[in-house]
């Protein structure tokens, strides 16, 4: 039976331990993938860790291991890094600081009502949102910064290529229309839209969380307008929507290790 057990929710909050887990399996199981690391792969795992240490949510010792690896690889740019030897620095091996990243995944918001549903990509959107508004909160003045690191995250190492190859025609197609911080926000609001229209009623939809133009209006009931007649989006209401979601102040740490 692939049932699973249920955590209890807020739909509203955002979990740390979602944000963890996709740390842990990005730097763990995907670019594990990868026994050497070299040119513009180890560059785009280099900007990947730079804006995790500025701008991820992290607690205390996760704060230490993201600024220890971000100089560590820092410091190999150029050369040929194998994995064996990041994971020393990811694992904290030498022990000179107190410093470390959960050893699993534990999805709570991003948990499907099934093993193969959800999880880790949920995860990454939340991951990727939350870097976006954490920029902007943090009073960044390049909006380029987070997404391009992302993209190049998702094209060098994102497990699903078909979604790799996507999102970077997707990017192409629209990237370069931001010009500020909040666009940077919508950019990726909007182009996650895209994608969850795409695949609305795929069969890897969770038919528990179905595929919705996001939020709802259960969620933010502000975040609509009529205009003769016709539904559309109060854009100023959901760039505000989304700076509180995706607020420091708006995580939780249950489930958290
Ligand atoms: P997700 O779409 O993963 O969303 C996670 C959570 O984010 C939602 O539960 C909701 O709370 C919130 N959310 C939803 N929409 C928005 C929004 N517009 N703005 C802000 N927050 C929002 N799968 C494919 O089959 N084909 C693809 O081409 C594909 N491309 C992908 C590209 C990327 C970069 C990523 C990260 C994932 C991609 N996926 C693709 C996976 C897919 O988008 C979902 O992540 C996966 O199906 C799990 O869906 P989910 O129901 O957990 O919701």
């Amino acid at each position: 039976d692939d049932a699973v057990v249920q955590k209890t929710v807020n739909s509203s909050a955002i979990y740390i331990a979602d944000l963890e887990s996709s740390l842990h399996y990005s730097l763990r199981v995907e670019v594990a993938r990868f026994s050497v690391l070299t040119g513009d792969r180890l560059k785009a795992l280099t900007m990947y860790l730079s804006v995790l240490k500025k701008y991820f949510p992290a607690r205390p010792y996760l704060r230490t291991l993201l600024s220890s690896l971000h100089s560590w690889l820092y410091r190999q740019r150029g050369k040929i890094v194998t994995y064996t030897d990041f994971a020393d620095v990811l694992n904290n091996k030498d022990q000179k600081q107190k410093a470390v990243l959960t050893p699993n995944v534990n999805f709570v918001w991003c948990q499907g009502s099934k093993p193969e549903f959800r999880g880790y990509p949920c995860s990454v959107w939340t991951l990727f949102h939350m870097l976006t508004v954490r920029a902007a909160e943090l009073g960044s003045s390049n909006p380029h910064e987070v997404l391009k690191a992302m993209c190049s995250y998702v094209r060098f190492f994102f497990g699903c290529r078909d979604c790799a190859e996507h999102f970077e025609k997707m990017a192409a197609e629209s990237m370069n229309s931001v010009r500020n911080m909040d666009d940077a926000i919508r950019w990726l609001w909007l182009s996650h839209n895209r994608v969850n229209k795409r695949l609305a009623g795929d069969a890897t939809e969770d038919p528990h969380f179905p595929k919705i133009q996001w939020p709802s209006k259960e969620l933010c009931p502000d975040c609509r307008k009529m205009i003769n007649n016709e539904t559309t989006w109060d854009t100023p209401a959901v760039l505000n929507f989304m700076k509180k979601r995706f607020s420091e102040n708006n995580l939780l740490y249950d489930y958290a290790e």
